[in-house]
């Protein structure tokens, strides 16, 4: 998966985490506020015409010294020994055209003892429609603030009482109309009673326009249905959930949770109706969230192909059908895909996963199943046709798919910038039954198959073998210690001579050796290989320059003039490390003290494809003063624009053409190519594997500057190299 997608969805994942706990907060919310009115420290009242008590706390009921069922229905002005405070309030919970909020004191004469000062306030809720008009009053108890009234000292006490309890009635009424939930109260027929602004807004209603409207109205019939199959629990007093959509007026559909709870016994006067909380959450987003979620657990959001996980499920269910058909499964990887990435940013990286996933599914027949995995790595699973047993004729059939699928690759839109590079892909592939006929068996055998092919030959298809499993299991314990020599130093540099014609030394090419305590030597070709195939190649890289660099220097103070000593740079050394490849040269070159010039840095031509910012890095070193070598000459592609765009210094012919010189007339028409080609741009030529007198007396001719093999020398160990050092030393005071 890419790091884009893997973010989305994290942060999808996180949101989705963060709605649920607000969902089952906002669900916990109903019977807290329940027992926020309930315990208030405010006698609070839910009232209806003249002041008629509906609904009121068990306050209220503490306060007046009667059963809290025995309030209901009564008026709170029976309460009231105050006639001017009577009326008062009358007047005020009658204007039903235009309801203020009221404030006032007021008095109230409890079944016994002395009189309660108290302070009202009264707001207004839903008032219109057929519905009587409903006010929440809301009563706290001022006779401290009397008593207290007439003190200095006494009025701070008052002041920050009265600030306590204006912000806790603060908080309650925020709470109830804040709420991104819906709250409200509905009777026996679901008409409303209450409702919050948060519900009038995901009904879609006007603020105050609920009441008295049926919570039916805004139901689905197929929801209408599912609400009736609850109705009657919460009737029976039990409390539900259900998840259900919901028409709200606008004719906009949402996904709501709604909960309803019904009263607790007790809160519901004998004989009179029951008011049945009710909560309504709007989960579209949750529900859109998840499908989402559940759509990009199974595909993959840069392509839309299927990913690994549907793509197993899918192999699954095809292995399972009846008929005993034999399948295809292929593993695809594209090659040098991380180049493009590379080179051209992510965004061309991305496009052109997706024209290749755009090329598959058009050439994919509708029964196949295909699948991305991250990365440059593709999944195919086909049914093939015949008897299972013909594993001859099912290798001719996935040759053929393999051909057909290379003919579809060839011709993607890439762009302009690409055009050298052919894009070609490497595979492995497993056959069922032959291969197993589980899932993860074949999944990894097509796997392992693809590993092999990338290692032995790039850019074909292997069928799987179990010797290949053998194998990869030696590799990744090759890996394993080879990570371990990286850390212990198991490593060390010998030193290859290059000489001119005459026999005079030039310099030398570092190389790497590795000599495992079990595995005894371990070739660098094969080593060098599986660490560029991992993140190992930046560590093992940056230790040989060091250690090259290191070692110049103790010659140079042992009194030893090294002419030039070259390194082997790996391809992916240029990609973006830390410290970059031009920092660490820089870096090196300061801390022993060295002559840029001393140092060579061998490239090959696999570098200079168009690989952004390796022609930058390139120039880079040669402005610092450091030789640049094309190494392998002649092996990798390499165009003569690119080769004259780079300021190399030295081409080193490679060996394979040195090898035939003698035999091969085409041999040595490429080599007096390629040293004419060397000359007319200016570089020193090299001929690299140089093992007899005859291939020197052919190149000496064709006029080759310099000579590094077995003929002159093999790689020295650097005691060996620093006696060689010390003859030339000699030979040049001599002469
Ligand atoms: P290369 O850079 O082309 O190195 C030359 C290889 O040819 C060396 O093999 C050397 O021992 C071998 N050679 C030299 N003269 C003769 C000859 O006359 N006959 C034959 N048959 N071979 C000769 P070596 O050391 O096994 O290295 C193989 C490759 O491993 C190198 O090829 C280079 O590509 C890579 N390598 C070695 N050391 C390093 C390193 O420090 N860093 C990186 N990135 N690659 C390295
Ligand atoms: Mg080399
Ligand atoms: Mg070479």
């Amino acid at each position: 998966m890419s790091a884009s997608s893997a973010e989305d969805r994290q942060r999808l994942e996180r949101e989705i985490r963060r709605l649920r706990h607000e969902l089952q907060q906002a669900v916990h919310a109903l019977p807290h506020l329940r027992q926020m009115v309930q315990f208030s420290g405010d006698l609070l009242i839910l009232a209806g015409a003249g002041g008629r008590i509906l609904e009121a706390n068990g306050r209220l009921a503490e306060a007046l010294g009667v059963p809290q069922h025995a309030l209901y229905g009564e008026r709170l002005q029976q309460w009231m020994p105050n006639p001017g405070q009577v009326r008062l309030l009358e007047e005020r919970l009658a204007a039903t055209a235009d309801p203020v909020p009221l404030r006032m004191e007021l008095d109230l004469q409890p079944l016994q003892g002395e009189p309660l000062a108290l302070e009202l306030e009264a707001h207004p809720l839903l008032q219109q429609g057929e519905g009587e008009p409903r006010w929440t009053l809301a009563l706290r108890d001022i006779g401290v603030r009397r008593q207290l009234a007439s003190s200095e000292a006494a009025r701070q006490v008052q002041a920050s009482l009265l600030a306590s309890l204006g912000t806790s009635e603060a908080r309650y009424r925020a709470l109830v109309s804040q709420l991104a939930d819906g709250l409200g109260q509905i009777d026996s027929g679901t008409r409303l009673l209450f409702a919050n602004p948060a519900l009038h807004r995901i009904l879609a209603v006007a603020d105050g326009e609920l009441q008295g409207r049926r919570l039916l109205e805004f139901l689905t019939p197929q929801a209408r249905g599912a609400f009736e199959q609850i109705w009657g629990a919460v009737l029976a007093g039990q409390e539900r959930r259900i998840t259900l959509p919901l028409l709200a007026a606008d004719g906009r559909a949402h996904q709501v949770e709604m909960t309803l709870q019904p009263p607790s016994p007790g809160e519901t006067e004998p004989g009179s109706a029951p008011a049945v909380g009710l909560m309504l959450r709007d989960v579209t987003d949750l529900t859109c969230a998840l499908d989402e979620l559940t759509a990009l657990a199974f595909h993959d959001p840069l392509t839309g192909l299927a990913n690994l996980e549907s793509c197993r499920r899918g192999l699954e269910g095809r292995l399972a059908q009846a008929g005993g058909h034999p399948w295809l499964v292929l593993w695809l990887d594209l090659d040098g895909f991380r180049r493009v990435n590379h080179s051209f940013g992510r965004e061309v990286g991305d496009a052109l996963l997706q024209a290749v996933a755009n090329a598959l599914r058009a050439w994919a027949g509708p029964s196949d199943l295909l699948a991305r995995l991250g990365g440059d790595e593709f999944v195919l699973v086909r049914e093939l046709s015949g008897p299972a047993e013909d594993s001859l004729a099912l290798g001719r059939q996935a040759e053929a798919v393999l051909r057909q699928l290379r003919a579809a690759l060839s011709q993607l839109p890439v762009g302009e910038e690409m055009a050298p590079m052919a894009l070609g892909f490497s595979a492995g592939y497993c056959l069922a039954p032959l291969h197993g006929q589980q899932v993860e068996p074949l999944l990894q055998g097509a796997a392992t198959a693809l590993s092999r092919a990338r290692e032995v030959a790039p850019g074909t298809a292997l069928a799987y073998e179990p010797t290949f499993t053998t194998r990869l299991r030696r590799e990744m314990e090759l890996e394993a210690r080879l990570h371990q020599a990286v850390g212990d130093r198991a490593l060390r540099l010998v030193y290859q001579p290059q000489f001119d014609g005459s026999g005079c030394l030039l310099g030398a090419e570092a190389l790497l050796r590795w000599n495992d305590p079990t595995l005894g030597a371990v070739p660098p070709a094969r080593f060098v290989a599986l660490a560029e195939r991992t993140t190992l190649i930046h560590s093992l890289g940056q230790w040989v320059l060091g250690e090259a660099c290191r070692q110049l220097r103790a010659w140079l103070d042992a009194g030893l003039q090294v002419p030039r000593l070259a390194v082997n740079l790996s391809p992916r050394q240029f990609e973006l490390t830390l410290p970059p490849l031009v920092d660490q040269v820089i870096a090196l070159l300061k801390r022993y003290r060295l002559p840029a010039g001393v140092l060579e840095l061998e490239i090959t031509e696999s570098c200079i494809l168009p690989v952004a910012g390796v022609t930058a890095a390139v120039q880079d070193l040669a402005a610092l003063g450091v030789r640049l070598a094309l190494d392998d000459f002649g092996t990798g592609y390499s165009s003569l624009s690119v080769l004259n765009r780079l300021p190399l210094h030295k081409l080193k012919i490679d060996r394979s053409f040195i090898q035939h010189l003698e035999t091969s007339d085409a041999a040595r028409t490429i080599v007096r190519t390629a040293l004419a080609m060397g000359r007319g741009l200016g570089m020193q030529t090299l001929a690299e594997g140089l093992e007899t007198a005859g291939q020197l007396a052919v190149l000496e001719a064709l006029g080759c500057d310099a000579y590094q093999g077995y003929w002159f020398s093999h790689p020295l160990e650097v005691e060996a190299f620093a006696a060689l050092l010390g003859a030339q030393l000699a030979g040049s005071t001599e002469k």
